[in-house]
């Protein structure tokens, strides 16, 4: 099963992601996180990459597009695997179906995880992920069981710089040019679905599972 999903920073994409990656036993591959562990390894990728995020931008399509196309070449991913994150622009998503293409295949479902740009911010605002493993958290709405510690692995929780208002508001502006077209794009190919990101995560989850089976 080869699924992506859309949506605006923050609406909910990896959280529903994590979940679909433990039941249905594929990986879950997210381009913030492979970008973010190359920043706190210090790797020439990681201080390119920096440049861009902190600004809210994307980071060009040069540094984004082999790099995911050799992650989903990894036996792990051979039977699947859930990209959150990627593709972010119409070069990004070409990319993508050409190296699928080239192997026979193609993405299965597209999820769309709608939520107005109102709600993001707030959102976003709550939102705490862990320095060392990534997991992420809300402080309202998915709070760890001790506040600022991750539960996972029992590091500290932090704010993302690109998470502050100001930021966010340049990364919407970002999604609603470069990234919204992708909406289309699988429409077109015929495999976008979507899901009302404003509910309960668990009811996501409920009607996305509905979707892709048990
Ligand atoms: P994305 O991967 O799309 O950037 P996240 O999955 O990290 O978004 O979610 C952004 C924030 O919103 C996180 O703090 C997360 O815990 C919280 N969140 C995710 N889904 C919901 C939801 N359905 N209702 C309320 N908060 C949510
Ligand atoms: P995320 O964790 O998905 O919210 O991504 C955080 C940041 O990483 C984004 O705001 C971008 O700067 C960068 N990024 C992640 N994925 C991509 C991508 N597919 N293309 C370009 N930049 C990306």
């Amino acid at each position: 099963m080869k699924v992506i999903m859309l949506g605006a920073p923050g609406a909910g994409k990896g959280t529903q992601a994590k979940l679909i990656s433990e039941k249905y036993g594929i990986p879950h591959i997210s381009t913030g996180d492979i970008f973010r562990a190359n920043i706190k390894n210090n790797t020439e990728l990681g201080k390119k990459a920096k440049e861009f995020m902190d600004q809210g931008l994307l980071v060009p399509d040069e540094l984004t597009c082999d790099l995911v196309v050799d992650r989903i070449s990894q036996p792990d991913a051979a039977k699947g695997f859930i990209l959150d994150g990627f593709p972010r622009t119409i070069p990004q998503a070409e990319a993508l179906t050409n190296a699928l293409n080239k192997r026979n295949e193609a993405i299965d479902y597209a999820i769309d995880v709608e939520v107005p740009d109102e709600v993001i911010v707030n959102r976003m605002a709550g939102r705490r992920a862990c320095v060392s493993c990534g997991a992420t958290y809300h402080m309202t709405y998915a709070a760890p069981a001790k506040e600022g510690i991750c539960d996972k692995c029992g590091c500290e929780l932090i704010l993302r710089d690109d998470d502050k208002p100001e930021t966010v508001t340049k990364r919407l502006n970002v999604y609603h040019t470069q990234t919204q077209p992708l909406i289309e794009y699988y429409t077109k190919a015929g495999v976008l679905h979507e899901f009302d990101g404003t509910k309960d995560i668990n009811e996501i989850f409920d009607s996305i599972t509905e979707l892709l089976g048990e």
